[in-house]
């Protein structure tokens, strides 16, 4: 038997319209990383069912599902923009790359002479987070008076903040003002994603970008919960004071206990690092994790669980008892890492269609 990742599509959407409520702008979909991992070529089509008519990747590779699972319509932006090989990609699946560098300006003109119609891009623009983006405003300013800009149809001017899920950080007004200072005007801007659209009016521009408060992940507190988890037991144990639990010897049980083993381990999401630091529920009561996580195991305290009370045999570590940031904080990490390392062993369940 497999675990079993439950995925509310009906949440997705939900979220999605909840957060373009608190815009008056176009509100996007970032669906990069497989949707988050949740799979790209489901939750696409529901967010565009809800109301969504552009969409995020981050790589031109990863579009081709999302193309496919949406047809024609739809925008689909790359934020990696052109790297070799994607004009190619671009053309044949009508993907708009964000150019990041008078390089990749230089590429898309290449494409523009090659085809009848303007080469359809957008830019990024660096606004203080050094990571991707036109960081000089020479080389944006040259771009864009340049020969090569008369030839593209320029959709879209974006950048990212480095701290939106951090309100009080001073960075998000040092961003906004270094966007507003840089953007060329009369281009559509879009400068937030989930913490954007949570920061206020000043950081909504033309279109926002939000992905994680889709799926149901933290700075979005509001968000519906989307994925659920339960994995099944396969051994109860009965630990005696003294002996072990796990690979290294990491746990050592401090009286007679009852352990189950259950089939997940860190190659199904549960980061390792967890190990004896995160709880999982059986019918809504806390079971605590002992001992390392293994790749396929991971094995937990019932104690305190009456014989008889282990319901359907299975253990929840996601839904209605735990959200993605709460299983993540185990780890020191973020939702966004538990919903891309879920992985592909589960049996995916999707609900809410
Ligand atoms: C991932 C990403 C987003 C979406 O961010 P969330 O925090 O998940 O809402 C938006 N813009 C860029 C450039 C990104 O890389």
């Amino acid at each position: 038997m497999r675990s079993v990742l439950t995925i509310d599509l009906g949440a997705i959407a939900a979220n999605w319209r909840a957060l373009d409520a608190m815009t008056a702008c176009e509100t996007a979909a970032v669906v990069k990383a497989d949707g988050y991992g949740l799979d790209a070529a489901k939750v696409a089509p529901a967010l565009a069912k809800a109301g969504a008519q552009t969409f995020f990747v981050a790589l031109a590779e990863e579009a081709i599902p999302v193309r496919k699972a949406l047809g024609s319509g739809p925008r689909i932006f790359v934020f990696s923009g052109l790297m070799a090989n994607d004009v190619s990609l671009c053309l044949e699946h009508d993907l708009i790359p964000l150019l990041n560098s008078p390089r990749q300006a230089e590429e898309a003109a290449r494409a523009a002479r090659g085809s009848r119609e303007k080469f359809k891009v957008g830019l990024q623009i660096d606004s203080g987070m050094n990571r991707l983006g036109f960081c000089e405003s020479d080389d944006l300013g040259a771009f864009l008076a340049s020969d090569i800009a008369q030839g593209l149809d320029i959709q879209l001017v974006m950048s990212h903040l480095a701290c939106a899920d951090e309100p009080a950080s001073e960075w998000n007004a040092r961003q906004l003002a270094s966007f507003r200072a840089r953007k060329p005007v009369g281009i559509p801007a879009s400068l937030g994603a989930t913490g954007g659209v949570l920061l206020g009016k000043e950081y909504h521009f033309d279109l926002t970008r939000p992905g994680v408060g889709l799926y149901g992940g933290l700075p979005f507190v509001g968000a519906q919960q989307v994925v659920s988890v339960e994995v099944p037991i396969i051994q109860r144990n009965a630990v005696k004071q003294g002996e072990i639990v796990g690979y290294g010897a990491n746990f050592v049980a401090p009286r007679d206990m009852t352990t189950v083993t259950i089939a997940a381990g860190y190659a199904d999401g549960l980061i390792r690092a967890m190990g004896g630091k995160f709880s999982g529920f059986i019918k809504g009561q806390r079971v605590e994790a002992v001992g390392r996580v293994s790749m396929d195991l991971t094995t937990l305290d019932v104690s305190h669980i009456p014989e008889g009370a282990f319901g359907t045999g299975m253990v929840e570590l996601l839904g209605p008892n735990q959200t993605v940031d709460k299983l993540a904080k185990a780890a020191e990490t973020i939702g966004y890492e538990i919903l891309t390392s879920l992985g592909s062993r589960y049996q995916r369940k999707y609900i809410g269609a």
